[in-house]
């Protein structure tokens, strides 16, 4: 399993007690697949990514990403883990107003301490990957909305990322360009075997996801596994 969320509780501060945002959630998410998550706003979807991604640590449960025991590791080895093995995709791109979108993806690698010249002949490919080959020196503000997104999912795809992590790609796009954004998840997902765990409101592409996941008020129902996980 290269995602493994299990029977995790998180807890936030509410005043004099605690607010209960995970409430004993599994997930798993094989390689190659994509696994959906719906549920309506506030019940806990943001926090299950967040978990999933080691950037929280819950009160309770347990977290496994590609094979390692997240509880087990240091600070450094666990940020370690997370550049190497988990891509990150928000809601909105965050995109650095100065930088053409491949800087924009070699800015994320260069911490790796990769070759240059390596770095940026990778962003160029996955900019070809996700349809932006004729856009690899233009700045965000010479982008359209959906262009931005994909150059955000490129960055998260930078350093082959075995989890995918997606919190509802196509909120700030319309309705072709975000199933475009969805298509694409879709390709990569299997071209690059990566665990996707996608947070999303359209119901119009379920039927392109191997999974689908429910959270209701921090509790989330999982449909069972496909019998042929790609
Ligand atoms: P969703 O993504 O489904 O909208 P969230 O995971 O963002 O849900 O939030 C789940 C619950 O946890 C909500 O009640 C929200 O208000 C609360 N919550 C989320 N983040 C925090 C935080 N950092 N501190 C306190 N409460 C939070
Ligand atoms: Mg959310």
């Amino acid at each position: 399993m290269t995602l493994l969320v299990h029977d995790v509780t998180l807890t936030y501060p509410d005043g004099d007690g605690r607010l209960t945002a995970l409430d004993a959630v599994t997930l798993d998410a094989p390689a190659g697949t994509l696994t959906a998550v719906m549920g309506p706003s506030g019940s806990g979807k943001s926090s299950l990514l967040a978990v999933a991604a080691t950037l929280v640590t819950p009160d309770a449960g347990r977290v496994v990403v590609a094979g390692r025991d997240t509880a087990r590791l240091s600070a450094a080895e666990k940020s370690a883990l997370r550049r190497e093995e988990i891509g990150i995709v928000f809601q909105q791109p965050n995109l650095l107003a100065s930088l053409t979108a491949a800087e924009q993806l070699q800015v994320m690698a260069h911490l790796s301490g990769r070759p240059a010249a390596r770095l940026r002949r990778r962003a160029l490919e996955l900019l070809d990957a996700v349809g932006l080959a004729d856009k690899a020196g233009k700045r965000p503000h010479q982008l359209s909305g959906g262009q931005r997104q994909r150059v955000n999912i490129a960055r998260a795809l930078m350093n082959e990322p075995s989890v995918l992590l997606v919190d509802e790609p196509t909120s700030a796009l319309d309705h072709e360009r975000g199933a475009a954004v969805l298509d694409l998840l879709v390709n990569l997902t299997r071209e690059r075997s990566t665990a996707t765990v996608l947070v999303t409101h359209d119901h119009a592409h379920l039927d392109r996801m191997d999974r689908t996941a429910t959270m209701a008020d921090g509790r989330l129902t999982q449909s069972p596994e496909p019998a042929a996980a790609r």
